[in-house]
């Protein structure tokens, strides 16, 4: 069982009111943990400590902060096994996901730091013989960051190893169902040298006391946000009183089209990758498939026989592909957007039930596909955060770009096709922050992730990941001779 206080100026301090909360395991009910529950009180002191922390930090050379970075993302390497375990053990999904999960944040941390040597400034030929102009890169100041359970490593490094490289100390707020993978890289973070109040975090259940408190105070500079749209609307709102910076990573709603030139085992091996990762539990996840009506037929059959394969159960044990859902009301939500599209006339091809183990404490909903669905039915607009694929068909290429781009997210597309041409024109015509072109899992740590209209705002990944931590000033020299 891990026990965690919250880990404020380099040290683990309980809450101020000495509160903590339990950490359950979602494949059993079984407790697996327990944290501090942050007050109020809490945050300012995180928030102290990073304020107090960024004029050391900030003046570092980008060489010793890479080669911090460059400790954390071996530290990271070298507790692979342990942290997948954390990991799964708190947000279930299967152990080798978990695995390649903490590589990619190590990848991230590795990258980040890198690209500290590369935060290069400009000079700008003057108007007059007098002048001279400089534009110099700097960091924004303290970062408050907020992530998701979906991926309790990735979420966290994709934000703070950016924020460090760029010069900025931060104040880390994780979900409150995956705290201890969080804590554990804390410690990794501080075994590598981190200085005291560069990284602080607050674990907590009170999320939107503590969101408030970040937003209201003049010391944060920035803030980045990955989760539901909905409360990133929110917190846009509030960053308005103090003007911060903010990156918003939100829902996703993708789609993924298959031309009838597609070759269908591999498009079926995609979508499949693409749906049932993390258990449909990512906001990159195919959530929509189009299919054209020559090849659906064809199609809907691999998927659903490759499907039904699927090994579903605790992800601790060897072989399961699908996990347990977060928690009951996320098995509801999938749940109700099954029955709505049945009701409306869609047909079950493969999977279709949710499941109850451990007593009524595990949540599980079969890797299900369903046909002969239509823009009417809820699993057509909004996202699913479940592993159900819903498929239609079209006829034009045209109908699959409009019936693709009818969305208010616009995070991640997808599309199958074997002519040149028109990849490079669907590719232009998706409304999407990501598009991956026979490519079911783009994602990765030196390329740019994030989305358009209302699946955010900015960018994470790579050097554009870097740019969001930072500011630009101009300083402009009047010489006197
Ligand atoms: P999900 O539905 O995936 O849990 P949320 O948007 O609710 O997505 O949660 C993402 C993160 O935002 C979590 O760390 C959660 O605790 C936090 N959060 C939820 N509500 C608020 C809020 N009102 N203000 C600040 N953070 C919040």
């Amino acid at each position: 069982m891990k026990s965690y206080g919250l880990f404020i100026d380099g040290q683990w301090v309980p809450a101020s009111d000495k509160k903590e909360y339990k950490v359950f395991n979602p494949a059993t009910g079984e407790q697996v943990g327990q944290v501090g529950d942050a007050s109020e009180q809490d945050v300012k002191k995180g928030i102290d400590a990073a304020y107090q922390a960024f004029p050391a930090w900030s003046t570092t050379t980008a060489w010793e902060r890479a080669g911090i970075l460059k400790r954390v993302s071996e530290l990271i390497m070298d507790h692979q096994d342990e942290l997948s375990e954390i990991m799964t053990s708190e947000q279930g999904k299967p152990l080798a996901e978990a695995k390649g999960e903490v590589k990619n944040a190590a990848n991230s941390v590795e990258w980040s730091g890198e690209e500290a040597k590369r935060i290069y400034g400009e000079t700008i030929p003057a108007s007059s013989r007098k002048k001279r102009i400089w534009v110099q890169r700097q960091p924004v100041g303290v970062a408050a960051a907020i992530t998701p359970w979906n991926f309790p490593a990735s979420m966290i490094t994709r934000k703070v190893a950016p924020a460090l490289a760029a010069g900025c100390t931060v104040v880390l707020k994780p979900a409150q169902q995956t705290p201890l993978t969080a804590c554990r890289l804390m410690e990794l973070f501080h075994e590598a040298g981190v200085p005291n109040g560069v990284i602080n975090l607050v674990t907590g259940t009170d999320a939107a006391m503590i969101g408030d408190v970040l937003l209201a105070d003049e010391r944060v500079g920035k803030i980045s946000f990955t989760g539901s749209t909905h409360v990133g609307k929110l917190l846009m709102r509030k960053a308005a009183d103090t003007v911060k910076k903010i990156s918003l990573e939100l829902g996703g709603h993708a789609p993924f089209i298959i031309f009838p030139d597609a070759d269908l085992d591999r498009a079926s091996d995609q979508v499949l990758e693409s749906k049932f990762r993390n258990a449909g539990q990512t906001c990159i996840c195919t959530n929509r498939v189009y299919v054209h009506e020559s090849v659906a037929e064809s199609f809907t059959e691999k998927l659903a026989q490759k499907t039904k394969k699927l090994k579903m159960g605790n992800g601790m044990d060897e072989g399961v592909q699908v996990g347990p859902l977060i928690n009951s009301e996320a098995a509801d939500k999938v749940a109700e957007q099954v029955r709505d599209a049945v009701n409306k006339g869609a047909r079950i091809a493969a999977g279709g039930s949710r499941r109850s183990e451990a007593e009524g404490k595990a949540h599980y909903f079969e890797p299900t596909v369903l046909t002969d669905t239509t823009d009417e039915m809820v699993i057509q607009q909004e996202e699913t955060f479940g592993p159900v694929v819903p498929i239609q068909t079209f006829k034009t290429e045209e109908e699959a770009i409009q019936k693709a781009n009818r969305s208010r997210y616009g995070l991640a597309a997808y599309f199958y096709t074997r002519d040149l041409s028109r990849a490079i024109q669907v590719a232009e015509k998706l409304e999407y922050g990501i598009v991956g072109v026979n490519d079911g899992v783009p994602s990765t740590v030196q390329a740019p992730f994030g989305g358009l209209k209302e699946s955010g705002l900015g960018r994470e990944g790579g050097k554009y990941g870097v740019e969001e931590y930072l500011e630009t000033k101009f300083i402009s020299f009047a010489l006197d001779q």
